[in-house]
């Protein structure tokens, strides 16, 4: 695998969206005029379950067909070169299922000799620096079916790099991993985004907080708002208050104010409202964070659609 920087291809590696739509059959409207720039490096895709990540990932990853709409990676159109997207796709879906019976070693290598990788030595190179990446070297002759839901990601990344790809989309990749997985697998995933796409669909704020230069969030098909997160953090600036109430007075709260989040502290709800003023003394004012962000585009999208 040869990395070099080609400034040209690299500025136009970017992935295009625009005007996607999506309506199943059941008559769910999943995307809804979708449009995004997404440049190398590390993008999130911020939404709650429903909003339409996994059609969007799909979409792009050639396994469905849109309504409307276009999608382009660099200079290949994504919705009619199928074959050359899939040669430059690393996709990593949610559940990424394994061959029980076999060890990593043997499956890699076996993708790899399907992938073309010929040569022997060539692919056991690729094979063992592979296993070195994904830190699963030790346990490189265990079989997958005793792997841990973090060794299976960190598997299904090292299968995903066999084709040196262009455009890696990974789908709700930390669902169900400990944090101490969790990190091994977005500190890997980090050290992708240099000069490939990578897409990380999640419902984890963190996930994005910690890893992308770039995001979008989505809620029922629609793009609420795309951006970086600390420009996104920085507009929320003297905007974001909170104060711990009653667990009684709660529902009161939701219908005065704007609230974005609750949780509760020592068995009493603090409330993080939204408002462009103080909303009283008894509040105290707090830097956002990317949370607040998102709850705020969130509660403001639902507000918007039930009213
Ligand atoms: P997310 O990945 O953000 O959870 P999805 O793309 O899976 O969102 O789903 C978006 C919406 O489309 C949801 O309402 C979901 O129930 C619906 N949906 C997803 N896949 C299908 C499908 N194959 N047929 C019908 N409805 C679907």
């Amino acid at each position: 695998m040869t990395h070099f920087v080609d400034h040209n291809k690299t500025t136009h590696m970017e992935l295009q969206i625009k005007n996607l739509s999506k309506t199943y059959a059941n008559g769910v409207k999943a995307l809804n005029d979708i449009s995004l720039a997404i440049p190398v490096g590390m993008f999130g895709l911020l939404g709650p379950n429903g909003a339409g990540k996994s059609s969007l990932m799909r979409t792009i990853a050639t396994l469905q067909e849109p309504d409307a709409g276009s999608i382009t990676l660099g200079n290949l159109d994504v919705l009619k070169e199928k074959d050359a997207v899939r040669k430059v796709l690393g996709y990593l879906p949610q559940e990424f299922g394994v061959y029980p019976k076999i060890s990593a070693e043997v499956l890699l290598d076996h993708l790899a000799v399907l992938k073309g990788y010929s040569n022997g030595k060539t692919r056991k190179e690729l094979v063992h620096a592979l296993l070195n990446k994904t830190n699963l070297w030790d346990a490189r002759k265990k079989n997958l079916g005793g792997y841990s839901g973090g060794m299976k990601q960190r598997f299904g990344i090292a299968q995903a790099l066999l084709s040196n790809p262009k455009l890696i989309i990974v789908d709700e990749p930390t669902a169900g991993l400990d944090p101490a997985e969790r990190n091994r697998f977005l500190n890997l995933l980090s050290e992708l985004g240099e000069n490939t796409v990578v897409i990380l669909s999640t419902h984890i704020v963190e996930d994005v907080k910690e890893l992308c230069t770039n995001m979008a969030i989505i809620n029922k098909g629609q793009v609420l708002l795309e951006g970086n997160p600390l420009d996104s953090i920085a507009s929320l600036s003297g905007k974001i208050w909170t104060k711990t109430i009653q667990k009684a007075e709660l529902e009161e709260y939701k219908k005065t104010y704007q609230v974005i989040s609750e949780r509760m502290v020592a068995g009493k709800p603090q409330i993080n409202v939204f408002a462009e003023f103080e909303p009283d003394p008894s509040f105290t004012g707090v830097e956002g964070d990317l949370e607040d962000v998102y709850f705020h585009q969130i509660s403001t999208s639902e507000t918007a659609i039930a009213g």
